[in-house]
């Protein structure tokens, strides 16, 4: 009984797989095909400029809308950063902040506006950081006029790689994020089956192209297996960096 249940569920799943799903994961599909399904119709909203945020697109997920009630601190409490208006602001010393709802796979946009005037050298100018899954970190510095190690700058992949250009602006001009981000994934005995993968815009200038991850950018040691989706970390770097416009829509592409 067991044995053709089993085998019923197994051709329920062959069956169901192969129904029209997403328009670019179903293989069966002839180029031109009039009958394959068409992509949803998203509003792309529009554009940000230095005075007016813009408007997301119509399926994101928006991480602002004028407070912090989509962000916590580490235990869950609410979010200690400041909110001002249409932006909020990391107050040092405070911790990190953590998106409510996890994430893995990703499109993520999010502005940033470093302090004005420009305080402190290197590394400890503008600091903060995007945490992808809360692993992964999208530096967060302000890298006009401002050197520091390569692989620490404005848009590297922490301690990895350096952006393929310095697309930074002066401190006090709002920047922008627009990252792409696959996550890892791990064999049911904890073996990395796949590294994470991560796109980067900085300010609309490709710097990172689809960099393979080497593992938690803090520790520096490899992966260690964690769920394919986790909370979106912001860096408290005892700096006052504004964010604002964060938004992120989940990435379903098939594997
Ligand atoms: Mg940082």
């Amino acid at each position: 009984m067991r044995k053709r249940l089993s085998l019923l569920i197994g051709v329920f799943i062959t069956v169901v797989g192969w129904l029209p799903g997403s328009a670019q994961t179903q293989p069966k599909w002839k180029p031109r095909d009039m009958s394959r399904p068409a992509p949803l119709i998203v509003d792309p909203g529009t554009p940000s400029t230095e005075s007016n945020p813009g408007r997301p697109p119509e399926d994101a997920i928006v991480l602002f809308d004028g407070n912090l009630s989509k962000w916590s601190q580490k235990d869950g409490s609410e979010a200690k950063w400041k909110v001002g208006s249409g932006y909020f602001e990391v107050v040092p010393k405070t911790g990190y902040i953590y998106s409510r709802q996890p994430f893995g796979d990703c499109q993520l946009h999010l502005e940033f506006f470093e302090p004005v005037p420009a305080v402190g050298e290197g590394q400890d100018r503008g600091n903060s950081g995007v945490f992808l899954m809360g692993l992964y970190e999208i530096q967060v510095l302000d890298s006009f006029k401002n050197k520091t190690y390569a692989d620490g700058q404005a848009a590297a992949v922490y301690g990895q790689y350096p952006p393929l250009v310095n697309a930074s602006r002066p401190p006090g001009h709002w920047q922008s994020y627009d990252i792409v981000f696959h996550g890892p994934r791990f064999e049911k005995d904890g073996k990395l089956a796949r590294s994470a993968r991560v796109t980067v815009f900085h300010n609309g200038v490709l710097v990172q192209d689809h960099v393979e991850i080497l593992g938690p950018t803090a520790t520096g040691k490899p992966y260690e297996p964690h769920p394919e989706k986790l909370p979106l970390a912001l860096q408290d770097h005892n700096h006052p960096v504004r964010f604002r416009n964060v938004w992120i829509r989940e990435l379903d592409t098939g594997n």
